[in-house]
């Protein structure tokens, strides 16, 4: 089951809602079964349909874009060889983020230098590192608590918590500091192998308290217990390796959209 949208760039018109209500329904709904949304929003026609079990093929696809075309061509006015931006006669027809219109040379030269500055802007600019560091260790801290209290209680280790903890501090991260770069990245594994680290160390402090043993006996508790479950605790080191990794890759992927968000004239 997919929900699909086709887009049909038309004219703007000053009433919307006019042409959204002048659209006729039952014919759309003759090549399509389960019919969601028919919209018109700022010289966007939209039209939201669902698909059973697989996608719609080629045949139904033309059938639908047949039907919508012709629609159309009744309900909404015609496009004049105007520039959409100032109204000079021009027949260049040009793609921005995907979605095509009609712009004149002199526009769309002016279209691509604030591209370009706001591109230059965009490099320039640093990331937010004091809220993304001071959002993020709260992240981490919070995280180790739960950690090493999961741990205590259910006297095992989640070893799936050291990708949800990866997850929430990068994402903590990245909202504080705005941008991302590859010392924000950077960042983002060291907390979250400290998170993972702190929540060990927490771990062996609820067991010395559940004992009622001094605090001050931490050290030799840890070390102890390093040894004597090397294992769970390279897995733990592991799990957090993991979450971190994983936390590394999404703020990769997201800083790649956020440059792509500039590439917009074609
Ligand atoms: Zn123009």
């Amino acid at each position: 089951m997919g929900q699909y949208r086709l887009l049909v760039r038309v004219p703007k018109a000053e009433d919307d809602f006019r042409v959204t209500q002048n659209i006729d329904r039952k014919a759309l709904l003759k090549t399509v079964k389960s019919m969601g949304q028919v919209q018109v929003q700022s010289g966007i026609f939209i039209l939201t349909f669902m698909s059973k079990w697989k996608p719609p093929n080629a045949t139904q696809m033309k059938n639908l874009i047949d039907a919508v075309v012709q629609i159309l061509t009744s309900t909404t006015p015609f496009y004049e060889d105007t520039c959409e931006e100032c109204g000079r006669s021009s027949s260049n027809v040009v793609l921005l983020e995907g979605i095509p219109r009609l712009q004149c040379s002199s526009c769309l030269d002016k279209l691509q230098q604030e591209v370009k500055s706001a591109e230059k802007h965009f490099e320039a600019a640093k990331p937010n590192y004091k809220k993304g560091i001071a959002l993020a260790t709260g992240a981490a801290l919070v995280s180790a608590v739960v950690w090493g209290l999961i741990a205590y209680v259910f006297e095992t280790f989640f070893f799936f918590a050291g990708f949800l903890i990866g997850l929430f501090v990068g994402y903590t991260l990245a909202y504080g500091t705005k941008k991302i770069t590859g010392g924000v990245i950077g960042i983002a594994i060291s907390l979250t192998l400290f998170a993972v680290i702190l929540g060990e160390v927490l771990f062996v402090t609820f067991v010395l308290l559940g004992y009622g043993i001094p605090l001050g006996y931490l050290p030799e508790a840890f070390a102890l217990y390093v040894t004597e479950y090397t294992g769970e605790f390279i897995a733990s080191i592991v799990a957090g390796l993991i979450g971190a990794g994983y936390v590394a890759y999404y703020l990769w992927s997201r800083a790649k959209r956020q440059r792509e968000t500039f590439d917009v004239v074609s």
